[in-house]
């Protein structure tokens, strides 16, 4: 009986982990072992990461044969610095992250990390260097403290509840009812794109990775709510070489360089003033976004005074 009931728990578990691990892009990964698109090399070694320097070179993509997604894009992001990508939907960005991530493999060109192609290396020993910051986190079906602990399995409770504050998610999480223990998830208490945003980010900052992907949420945030997520982005990015995969250009002000991504090419590059002042396709972006962006605030507080 012993030996039958261990190998059914364990399939039970087995079961449960898969369903949470298809809410987390990167568990799932572990647990089902998914080898669709890349397997490590025989000889692949571990990324000796130095200072995270991240290098894209005439990168050409495709999912399938028929459609190019990106055409020779060629761009670094300095170790410590910060490269925002923007361009319309569709262009390709959220694209670029999954090569850095090495989800799929380029077809031409090359994705480096302080000199050493992501397909020499174990995948393991890459993601365990990424933290990725995604669009839309899906909370495992337990304690806020567990999810925001899975960064790093290891953090004492001060850690995870600093790392909680960091992301200015510490003071709402008190004034739950049961705090730090309070079940999120589908079962649990419901929690808006803002909050599990910051959830994301309070991982990451547990998990303390030298690169990191931020793939910003399209959903549209109140401003409020984006300026609270900007700080604490802001704070997990400082020093870490960073891509922000931007799909509302609020965000991408401050960042070392700005590459406009149109059809899989890169059409413009700079600054945001540099950019604006050349009066390309991010200004006329940015001009529209700004028009938009200000109907909603109007459109609010018409609603607010109602
Ligand atoms: P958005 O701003 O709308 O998120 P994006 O610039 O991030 O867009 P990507 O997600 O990189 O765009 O997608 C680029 C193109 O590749 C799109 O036309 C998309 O339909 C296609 N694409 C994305 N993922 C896949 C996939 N798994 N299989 C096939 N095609 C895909």
């Amino acid at each position: 009986l012993i030996q039958l009931s261990v190998p059914l728990n364990f399939i039970g578990f087995v079961y449960r982990e898969i369903r949470q691990g298809l809410t987390d892009i990167e568990q799932m990964f572990d647990l089902l072992e998914v080898e669709a698109e890349v397997v490590d090399k025989p000889d692949a070694k571990p990324l000796a990461i130095q200072q995270g320097s991240i290098a894209f070179k005439d990168v050409h993509f495709a999912y399938d044969p028929e459609r190019q997604i990106l055409k020779g894009v060629s761009f670094e992001v300095p170790a410590g610095k910060t490269v925002a990508i923007v361009g319309p939907s569709g262009a390709g960005k959220s694209t670029i992250s999954r090569l850095l991530y090495r989800f799929y493999d380029v077809q031409q060109g090359s994705v480096t990390i302080d000199g050493q192609d992501v397909r020499d290396i174990t995948q393991k020993s890459l993601r365990a260097a990424i933290g990725m910051v995604p669009q839309d986190t899906v909370l495992f079906n337990d304690s806020i403290a567990y999810n925001i602990r899975y960064g790093r399995l290891g953090a004492t409770d001060d850690e995870m509840m600093a790392a909680a504050d960091i992301a200015q998610i510490g003071h709402f999480i008190r004034n739950l009812p049961d705090g730090f223990g309070t079940m999120v998830g589908e079962r649990g208490l419901k929690l808006s794109g803002g909050e599990k945003q910051r959830v994301a980010i309070a991982r990451t900052i547990l998990k303390a990775p030298p690169i990191l992907i931020l793939d910003e949420a399209t959903s549209a945030l109140d401003t409020t709510t984006e300026q609270e997520i900007q700080a604490a982005l802001d704070v997990v990015s400082k020093n870490r070489t960073t891509l922000v995969i931007a799909h509302r250009l609020s965000t991408v002000i401050n960042a070392d360089e700005i590459i406009v991504l149109r059809h899989g090419e890169i059409a413009e590059r700079g600054t945001h003033a540099g950019l604006l002042a050349q009066n390309g396709l991010y200004a006329s972006m940015w001009n529209r976004q700004r028009e938009a962006t200000q109907a909603e605030e109007h459109l609010r507080q018409v609603r607010e005074s109602d």
